[in-house]
């Protein structure tokens, strides 16, 4: 039946008594996502390390691509992203049409959330995993269960220990950010059999350039075996965090289903052309990848042997625990005076560590000369 146009005009459909409009069940208990600062004082020259972006810059080959498409910016992208997909299959060994890229995997993360999640539902998440992952089960009005970590590690049995009938997604990322650990192979397929095949387990492998540890699997393995896993990834911290590019690669349903809701252009055309040079640019991504390592470890040395705790990291940047939250803010302070810019932690419920970017070889011998201070003998 055709409803009379006017009807639509009409008060008379009011069954609240709300007198404006009310977002839906949980998104005001979202705590705002609080982005690291980005400011120096006047006049000292701006040293980034808290946002995990990449010390090298971009791929030369990226750039490049970026550039050439500046004439056609006028024209819509292609809407599946389909070069960039080919170069990601090509690269990874993997089934072009079953990946989906996205403005950032922030875009994918918010897709998966609002396909598989919906008011009743949980989402599993390790205590201290991505911030992420709570806005957006919130987001899709479902409920946000955090699982205990072992120090500073996500820990499989405390994770399957919180799963219930009501469980429908599980994230972990690995390795995690902001603690730099990671699960090995072994210990990621123990928790995937755990689960019921009706649970999605994301895996978002977002810093799997920097992984060097060869207990390590990045998640193709486990998507190509199952029918409810994802694996996760971005381009924001390989080089490309300015234009915003990510992706999934799944099994082919849920790949369908999340075509269903994304943006029909979700990725833009210059963020398409960077990206899909960079993902081939495999001598650049080697060489962040060294550059990272080396300093990772030079950086968790140096400053173990000042006495402040790095659990061992696998990602851009270590987290540096300090004795309590009042000397994390005074490291973070002095660090900032001479442009060192660091993340605090307390939006993580870590107060007393700071998470610091791999950065080049001057700012890190510059981080490790301040925070010398800081640390506090006899504690290790
Ligand atoms: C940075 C980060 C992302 C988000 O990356 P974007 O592609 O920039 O949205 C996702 N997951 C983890 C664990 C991250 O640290």
């Amino acid at each position: 039946m055709v409803r009379p146009v006017f009807d639509r005009y009409e008060p008379i459909l009011m069954s609240s008594s709300a007198t404006r409009p009310v977002p839906q069940k949980g998104i005001l208990e979202i705590a705002p996502y609080v982005p690291g600062r980005s400011d120096a004082p006047q006049g000292v020259a701006l040293v980034k390390l808290s946002a995990n972006e990449s010390p090298l810059g971009a791929s030369p080959k990226a750039i490049v691509a970026h550039k050439a498409v500046a004439n056609t910016l006028h024209l819509y992208p292609e809407g599946s992203s389909r070069l960039l997909r080919e170069a990601l299959g090509e690269v990874h060994g993997i089934d072009a049409s079953r990946i989906v890229c996205g403005f950032g995997s922030d875009d994918i993360l918010h897709l998966l959330a609002q396909v598989y999640l919906g008011p009743g539902d949980e989402a599993v998440m390790s205590q201290f995993g991505f911030n992420v992952y709570p806005i957006i089960t919130r987001g899709a009005s479902a409920e946000i269960v955090m699982a205990p970590e072992t120090d500073y590690r996500a820990d499989v049995g405390s994770i399957l220990a919180t799963i219930t009938p009501r469980t429908k997604v599980v994230f972990l990322a690995n390795p995690n950010n902001p603690t730099g650990t990671y699960l090995p192979k072994s210990e990621v397929e123990r928790l995937h059999r755990a689960l019921r095949p009706d649970i999605l387990f994301v895996l978002d492998s977002a810093y799997a350039e920097y992984v060097t540890a060869e207990d390590y699997s990045v998640g193709i393995d486990l998507v190509n075996a199952s029918q409810n896993v994802v694996m996760v990834r971005t381009f924001s911290k390989m080089g490309i965090a300015g234009e915003r590019v990510g992706w999934m690669y799944g099994p082919e349903h849920i790949v369908d289903a999340v075509n269903r809701i994304r943006g029909p252009f979700n990725v833009t055309l210059s963020g398409q052309a960077a990206a899909a040079a960079a993902a081939r640019d495999l001598d650049f991504t080697s060489e962040l990848r060294a550059h990272n390592a080396k300093w990772r470890g030079w950086l968790t040395n140096a400053l173990g042997s000042n006495a402040i705790r790095v659990p061992p990291s696998q990602g851009n940047f270590v987290l540096a625990l300090f004795e309590d939250a009042a000397t994390a803010k005074a490291a973070f302070s002095a660090l900032r005076d001479e442009g060192l810019l660091v993340r605090e932690m307390h939006g993580y419920g870590i107060p007393h560590g700071l998470r610091i970017s791999i950065g080049l070889e001057e700012p890190m011998r510059r981080v490790v000369a301040i925070l010398k201070a800081f640390g506090a003998p006899g504690a290790e």
